[in-house]
């Protein structure tokens, strides 16, 4: 019986990683869901180009910020520049749930389509994650191509 169990959450949790490998799955607030550092996170962006991250649980929900750091960076026509990340609980957008998170205190740069770099830090290292922001609907998946999670 006791092994049985072990079985049994030996496949729950290969499930619960596949849900999240790669970028299959939206956020919960229609964002990119970023593994880094043995932790998922969100990145969304907010209708002010405010940038929003979150920390999600196993199921993809949003959970409160611990000691983790954020830093983010992008890198448009005028160079590369850091913008400020500034701890929040106010919902990214309407009826969203307020959670502790990392949020822009300044809008990012348009137009979009440049390179942006978040830095988490958890447990050990800071690791970096790249990708090029891109707001406009996907015509695949809807969600806009930043978070795109049909490869079209
Ligand atoms: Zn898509």
């Amino acid at each position: 019986m006791k092994r049985i169990m072990a079985a049994g959450l030996v496949v729950a949790g290969l499930l619960g990683a596949a849900a999240v490998a790669g970028n299959r799955t939206a956020g919960p607030h229609g964002g990119r869901v970023i593994e880094a550092g043995g932790a998922t996170y969100e990145f969304y962006l907010d209708a002010q180009h405010r940038a929003h991250v979150f920390l999600l649980d196993r199921s993809l929900a949003p959970v409160a910020m611990g000691r983790q750091q954020a830093t983010l960076r992008v890198a448009p026509n005028e160079g590369t520049r850091k913008i400020p990340l500034a701890r929040t609980s106010a919902p990214a957008k309407k009826g969203g749930k307020a959670v502790i998170h990392w949020a822009s205190t300044e809008s990012l740069p348009e137009p979009e389509g440049y390179q942006v770099t978040l830095s988490v830090r958890g447990q050990g290292k800071p690791v970096n994650v790249r990708f090029v922001l891109i707001e406009q609907a996907c015509r695949g998946c809807k969600l806009p191509e930043y978070a795109c999670i049909c490869d079209h």
